[in-house]
């Protein structure tokens, strides 16, 4: 048998991996400075708490789970997004009541999309939910953070703010319709897949990729048109507070996002470093959700940032090589090598030893890694309880009881 790994999945090693924790360092930072308390899930939940949610008609529904039969003939699928299994573990936890509930997780999602730059089947996402306010200024807490996380990952010139209200979900189904009219008007026009989704879901006919579409779409009916009074004061008053928290952003009719749950204000941080794949967050409220899956009636709202797609915009992380590298002459001084190692650890100082028995080899590795002090253990160190460290800059040589080598370390550093 030949090992391969899954299509659309991959290992994390080497720069991919140091940049992985900075990015998880850096989210974990800001979700402590603005009090969002961490929750994470299993990667496999009901396929029902998926399936009506997310909308029967959407892609991840349609032909993304991986969904699969438990012995027992329960029906599970591995997580495609974390929204949902973010309410419901919030319901059974009973985490919901004192109101605003800030959480945050990451992790892995499954989709079975075709993988290509940007887009696999296994990827990582990080998520900030909010649920239990209605109030624009969650919504300018949550695009601002994100801005504020992006921007302490890659420069700021590297992604633009794309943002939208979709009213909420009367305005949204009388937009639907006046869509699904403008569309079937149309159809020769458009692409064969738009036309599947004129009438079960016209809205992701607006984010099509297809030239014929695009066309299509520019004289389709704006949302703005069906927005009710409240819905648009809510959307004056994001626009006026991205100003105030000095973000900028691009208006964007066609962004609709692709889950049904969604409605009012949705937002998306876009790049043109990527090609086709060019989503790194996206969000927004889905007022009815919670209700929708059992929980209490109140409102939510949240974003996923793909951690993929914005490590692919980041720079090159090296990790520090150690600076210390012991060499050791001969197996029998082994004793005196554990006592180092030992001393090392509990000292918290890094150090490195290539498992070799050999002087020689140990030393010019650690040239060849620019080691600052080697760590010799021989014959008269063993007999004598000492160490001899050797700058290697200098090639001098200091000989030192174990006690004093984390004071001499200190201070040479
Ligand atoms: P979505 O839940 O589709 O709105 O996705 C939120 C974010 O997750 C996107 O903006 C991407 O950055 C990332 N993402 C979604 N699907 C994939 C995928 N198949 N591969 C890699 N990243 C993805």
């Amino acid at each position: 048998m030949k090992l391969r790994s899954v299509r659309g999945t991959h290992d994390l090693y080497g720069h991919d991996i140091n940049k992985y924790n900075r990015i998880y360092n850096i989210v974990s930072k800001h979700a402590l400075l603005n009090n969002f308390i961490e929750l994470q899930t299993p990667i496999f939940e009901f396929t029902d708490l998926f399936s009506k949610p997310l909308g029967d008609q959407s892609d991840v529904v349609l032909k993304e789970m991986y969904t699969f039969k438990d012995r027992n003939e329960d029906l599970l699928t591995l997580r495609p997004e974390y929204t949902t299994p973010m309410i419901r573990a919030a319901i059974t936890n009973n985490l919901l009541e004192e109101l605003p509930l800030k959480i945050y997780g990451l992790g892995p999602m499954f989709r079975r999309e075709r993988p290509q730059k940007g887009r696999y089947r296994q990827f990582n996402q990080i998520n900030f939910e909010v649920f239990g306010s209605s109030d624009f200024i969650i919504d300018l807490e949550l695009i601002s953070l994100a801005n504020e996380i992006l921007n302490s990952i890659i420069p700021s010139d590297k992604y633009t703010l794309n943002i939208n209200s979709l009213g909420d979900y009367k305005n949204l189904k009388n937009y639907k319709e006046s869509l699904s009219k403008y569309f079937n008007q149309n159809k020769t026009k458009l692409s064969i897949e738009s036309k599947i989704k004129i009438d079960k879901n016209p809205i992701r006919i607006l984010d099509s990729k297809n030239d014929d579409d695009i066309m299509v779409s520019k004289n389709a009916p704006k949302i703005y048109e069906f927005l009710s009074d409240e819905c648009k004061i809510h959307y004056e008053n994001i626009k006026k507070g991205l100003e105030l928290y000095n973000i900028d952003y691009a208006e964007n009719s066609n962004l609709v996002r692709g889950l049904d749950y969604y409605c009012s204000t949705v937002f998306e941080f876009k790049t043109k470093d990527l090609g086709s794949q060019d989503t790194l967050i996206g969000g927004g409220r889905y007022d009815g959700l919670i209700g929708s899956l059992g929980g209490p009636n109140i409102p939510g709202i949240g974003w996923a940032a793909g951690v993929e797609r914005i490590s692919m915009l980041m720079e090159e992380i090296n990790v520090d090589e150690p600076r210390i590298h012991i060499a050791i002459s001969d197996e029998k001084f082994k004793n005196h090598l554990i006592k180092i190692i030992n001393y090392f650890r509990k000292n918290e100082i890094i150090f490195f030893w290539n498992y070799k028995y050999n002087l020689k080899k140990s030393l010019s590795k650690a040239n060849f890694k620019n080691a600052d002090f080697v760590v010799i253990i021989g014959e008269n160190e063993f007999n004598n309880n000492f160490y001899t460290l050797k700058q290697l800059s200098t090639g001098n040589q200091f000989e030192l009881d174990i006690d004093n080598i984390k004071k001499f370390l200190n201070d040479k550093f």
